[in-house]
C-alpha cells in the first residue's frame, strides 16, 4: 500500500481508491482523464500541522506565505486566501490572481530574478509587504521607481516601499542541481561572499526612497536536511551583525522535501521548523536583538500530497529488448518534472489497488520527446488499455507548468470535499483559447 504518498480522506474499498469519498474511477469517468483532483482536508490538515509547529517552536511574530508558483489557479488561490496564509508571487500574473482571490496587499510578497517594470510598479502601486530585491542592479532600479513616485525630498521611511534583500549564502544543497538555488554560481539572490550582500545592505539603508526590513534566502527545492538552514541562517546573521542592522523580518525560504515514492524517507516537518526557528532565536540572542518576524515560504509542501494525477492506460507494448512500454493520455505536457529533472514518482491501479505490482514497465507519457517518462523503470500491476493509473503526490509544480505541447489541452482540475467536487480549472479547449483565436 502506498498511503502515505496520498491524501489524508484517502480510503480503499474492494480495492477501489477514493478520496473525501470519491471513487477515482468514477470521477475519471465522468471528468475524462488526464485529470487533477486535491484533496481539500489534506491542505487544511497540512497547513493546521505547519502552523502548530511553528507556534511550538518560536516565540515570535509569525508569517506562513505560499509560493504560488506550485499551484495558484483563481479557485485554488482563493481556498489558500481564506485559510489566512499569506502568499509569495513571482509575476504580474500572480499577482492579479493573489489579488483577485482576496489576498490583501499586506500578505503578499513579490520575488523574481528579474521583475520587470510593470511589476515592480504593480507592487509599489500596491504597498506589498515586501518586495524581494534579487540584485544590487534591481535595487537600484527599483530605487529609481521608488523615487518617481515619491515627492521631491526626503519622504519618511514609513513611507517607502518595504523591501527584503535576497541573499545568497554559497551553500550546496543535496538536492538535484536544477533545484539548488543558494550556491555560488545561482542566478538567484545578491552573493555574500563578494561583498554584494554587505554592500547591498549599506545602499538600501542610506537610501531615502527604499524601507530595507529584512534579509530572505532560499536554498533550492527538495531539501531534506535542516543543516544548510541552520549554515544559512547564521550567515544571513553573520552578515547583519558586521553591517550592525538588525533584521525585523527574515525567511529561510520553502524548499522543505516531500516524498514522491513509499522508499523516499520519512522526515518530520518538525526537523525543519525547529532547527530554523532555534537558529533564528540563538542568532538574535548572540547579537543581543529582538526576534524577527520569522516567515516561512512552503509551496510544494502544501500542495504536492493534496493533489493525485489520473491517466488512462493507452498503448502496451514490447520492444526488441524485452523492455515493457505503457503509454498514458498525460505525460510531460503536465508533469515535466521527471524529464526536467529526473523526478521519480509511485504509480498505482486506482480500481485495482490490491493487486500486486509484478511487472517491469517504462510508464510514459503521449509527447513527442524520449524523455517524455513519467516514470522510468517501475513496477505496476499488469494494465491494459483503459486501465486508470494514478500518480500520488501530483499537485505541486504539474500543472502550473503545464504546457499545451503537441496542442495538448491542459487537464481538468478537481477541488474534493466529502460529498462535494469543485472545478478549479476546467479541461482546457484548444480551439476556444482566448491566445488562439487573437
Ligand atoms: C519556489 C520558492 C519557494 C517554494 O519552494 P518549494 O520547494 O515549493 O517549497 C519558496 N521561496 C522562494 C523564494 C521560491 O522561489
Amino acid at each position: 500500500m502506498k498511503h502515505e504518498l496520498l491524501p489524508v480522506t484517502a480510503s480503499c474499498s474492494g480495492g477501489r481508491l477514493a478520496i473525501a469519498g470519491h471513487d477515482l474511477g468514477a470521477l475519471a469517468r465522468e471528468f475524462a482523464t488526464p485529470l487533477y483532483v486535491y484533496d481539500g482536508e489534506t491542505v487544511r490538515q497540512d497547513l493546521a500541522a505547519l502552523r502548530q509547529a511553528l507556534a511550538a517552536a518560536y516565540p515570535g511574530p509569525t508569517e506562513i506565505t505560499y509560493a504560488a508558483k506550485a499551484y495558484f489557479a483563481p479557485r485554488f488561490a482563493s481556498k489558500l486566501a481564506a485559510l489566512g496564509l499569506g502568499v509569495d508571487v513571482v509575476s504580474l500574473g500572480e499577482l492579479r490572481v493573489a489579488q483577485r482571490a482576496g489576498f490583501s496587499p499586506e500578505k503578499i510578497h513579490l520575488h523574481g530574478n528579474n521583475k520587470s517594470a510593470a511589476e515592480l510598479r504593480a507592487a509599489l502601486e500596491l504597498n506589498l509587504q515586501a518586495i524581494v530585491v534579487d540584485s544590487l542592479d534591481e535595487l537600484m532600479f527599483l530605487e529609481s521607481l521608488a523615487r518617481e513616485r515619491q515627492h521631491e525630498g526626503s519622504p519618511r521611511p514609513e513611507s517607502c516601499p518595504k523591501i527584503w534583500l535576497r541573499i545568497t549564502p554559497g551553500l550546496t544543497v543535496d538536492t538535484h542541481a536544477y533545484r539548488q538555488t543558494g550556491h555560488h554560481t545561482t542566478k538567484f539572490g545578491i552573493p555574500i561572499a563578494d561583498g554584494q550582500a554587505a554592500e547591498a545592505i549599506r545602499y538600501a539603508r542610506n537610501s531615502p526612497h527604499l524601507n530595507l526590513v529584512g534579509l530572505h534566502t532560499h536554498l533550492g527545492s527538495q531539501v531534506y536536511e535542516a543543516g544548510p538552514y541552520v549554515e544559512a541562517l547564521q550567515m544571513l546573521y553573520a552578515l547583519a551583525r558586521a553591517e550592525n542592522f538588525t533584521p525585523l523580518e527574515l525567511s529561510p525560504g520553502g524548499g522543505w522535501y516531500v516524498r514522491y515514492t513509499s522508499d523516499a524517507p520519512d522526515i518530520p516537518l518538525n526537523t525543519w521548523v525547529q532547527s530554523v526557528a532555534a537558529a533564528v532565536q540563538a542568532e538574535c540572542d548572540r547579537s543581543g536583538i529582538p526576534l524577527p518576524r520569522l516567515v516561512l515560504e512552503p509551496g510544494r509542501w502544501l500542495a504536492a500530497r493534496a493533489g493525485v494525477a489520473l491517466y488512462t492506460v493507452g498503448t502496451c507494448k514490447n520492444s526488441g529488448d524485452g523492455t515493457r512500454w505503457v503509454a498514458v493520455d498525460g505525460g510531460m505536457a503536465d508533469n515535466l518534472r521527471p524529464a526536467l529533472y529526473g523526478a521519480r514518482y509511485t504509480a498505482i491501479v486506482p480500481e485495482r489497488m490490491e493487486d500486486p505490482a509484478t511487472e517491469r514497465v517504462n510508464l510514459v507519457g503521449k509527447f513527442c520527446e524520449s524523455g517524455d517518462f513519467l516514470i522510468e523503470n517501475t513496477y505496476l500491476p499488469p494494465v491494459a488499455r483503459g486501465d486508470l493509473l494514478a500518480l500520488p503526490a501530483s499537485g505541486a509544480y504539474h500543472l502550473s507548468m503545464a504546457s499545451n505541447y503537441n496542442l495538448a489541452e491542459r487537464p481538468a482540475a478537481l477541488w474534493l470535499e466529502e460529498g462535494e467536487i469543485e472545478v478549479l480549472q476546467p479541461h482546457e479547449d484548444i480551439l476556444s483559447a482566448a491566445w488562439w483565436n487573437s
